[in-house]
């Protein structure tokens, strides 16, 4: 029988995982560092694994589009 840590994260919710990561190799306890450039990683400062942020790309925000018709002042 295999415990199931993936529960563990699902504790919190999202909040817990977007901002902490706890080190897959070290375990829960061990917080990964986050890095945000110049690409999105995390690294254990413990035992030096890394990965890729895997959190997907926040949308683009598109500009306002302007008012269809003329412009005019
Ligand atoms: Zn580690």
């Amino acid at each position: 029988m295999g415990k199931a840590r993936t529960g563990f994260y699902t504790v919190q919710g999202e909040t817990l995982t977007r901002t902490h990561t706890f080190c897959p190799k070290c375990g829960p306890g061990v917080i990964m560092a986050q890095h945000g450039s110049p690409r999105p990683r995390r690294s254990c400062g413990k035992c030096g694994y890394s990965e890729a942020d895997k959190a997907p790309a926040p949308k683009a925000e598109k500009p306002a589009r302007a008012p269809k018709g003329p412009k005019s002042k």
